[in-house]
């Protein structure tokens, strides 16, 4: 079988086109030929060397994901996209600032928390470099558009699949190639330590988020089995290390779920925890899904917490709901679509 060109960064081209006796700037070219003018052929990149064409198409293709399904509301579009193996999901939102790409970075999830229907999906794949950066690249040649900002928020847990993830962000943001803004690129983790600070010390501009959803070890703990692992009082020091590496502000996902983690208590609590920090916390109205025992949190409740945040002087704001009518929450689709097979 041939490589799938979009796996490879810039620099592994670069190698792997010295190593064949090929010249450096040839890895330019066939980025920007891929990348910038979307040939769908080796052929048609056209200031490249025959000879060059030829172990390109031997070795590699260029190929494009398929789309299996697509879900449309008003303002966003849920796909569920074809690799070689399986399938992934990925969600299109148009906000006012332009579009947003939440993707997936693997085929269902190993972090098992409670409220999410990705832990449920069975047979847990790490997508590879080229799987990640193609759901950018099918979705804008799909719909015709521009992607203007990716958050990586969809199946799969990104920090455990690091090292496929590193070079996916490094394809998005090459200059030579999709050249996606880092800024306008965020990162979701449940909050493996080790991989926070290793992505503090890569001084990439790309944004990061907490799923953090307790104030507290305890309340953590029922929801999330990785707060065994790492304990509230080692993440805290991994973000404060990550602020002080980076600079930049850190988001604090908070799913407000109802009788659990929405009382005014906890709204103090995690006021405490995050005070003086760099942080803002997005409060999230959990979406139900087919197999849960939690519910949302009320909208009064959600905005007395919010008002308690705001009032001890947390930066806070509460997530817009998108793709509700769409099986928009994480694993939702694909899990349908699995269903029906
Ligand atoms: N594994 C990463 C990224 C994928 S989940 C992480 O944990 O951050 C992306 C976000 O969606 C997380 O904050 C997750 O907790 C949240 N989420 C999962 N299921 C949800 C649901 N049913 N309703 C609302 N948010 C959900």
């Amino acid at each position: 079988m041939k490589n799938n060109i979009f796996d490879l960064t810039l620099e592994k081209l670069e190698e792997v086109l010295v190593s064949n006796g090929f010249k450096k700037f040839n890895a330019t070219q066939v980025f920007e030929g891929i990348y910038k003018r979307k040939v769908d052929n080796f052929d048609d990149i056209n200031n490249i060397s025959k000879n060059l064409k030829s172990f390109l198409n031997e070795n590699y293709e260029i190929k494009y994901l398929s789309v299996l399904e697509c879900l449309k509301s008003k303002d966003t579009n849920k796909y569920l996209l074809e690799t070689n193996e399986s399938s992934i999901e990925c969600v299109l939102m148009k906000q006012y600032y332009g579009n947003s790409l939440c993707i997936s970075t693997q085929v269902g999830c190993n972090m098992g928390c409670a409220f999410c229907e990705s832990g449920k999906l069975k047979c847990v794949k790490n997508l590879t470099p080229g799987e990640i950066v193609l759901q950018v690249l099918t979705i804008e040649k799909y719909g015709n558009i521009r992607i203007d900002n990716v958050v990586i928020m969809g199946i799969g847990e990104p920090f455990d699949n690091y090292d496929n993830l590193i070079d996916a962000l490094n394809i998005l943001v090459c200059p030579k190639g999709i050249d996606l803004g880092s800024r306008k690129i965020t990162v979701s983790t449940c909050g493996i330590i080790p991989k926070i600070h290793a992505f503090a010390d890569l001084h990439i501009q790309v944004n990061l988020a907490i799923s953090l959803h307790a104030p507290t070890d305890k309340i953590r703990n029922k929801l999330m089995p990785i707060s065994k692992v790492y304990n509230m009082n080692d993440l805290m020091k991994a973000v404060d290390y990550y602020i002080s590496k980076t600079n930049r502000r850190v988001t604090m996902e908070y799913i407000m779920l109802d009788g659990i983690n929405d009382s005014e208590e906890c709204a103090q609590l995690l006021s405490k925890l995050l005070k003086g920090k760099l942080v803002y916390v997005n409060l999230i109205p959990y979406n139900s899904t087919s197999s849960s025992e939690f519910k949302r949190a009320s909208k009064n409740k959600i905005e007395k917490f919010y008002d308690i945040l705001k009032k001890n002087g947390i930066n806070v704001v509460t997530r817009k709901e998108m793709g509700k009518d769409i099986k928009g929450a994480c694993g939702q689709l694909k899990a349908s679509y699995d269903n029906k097979q």
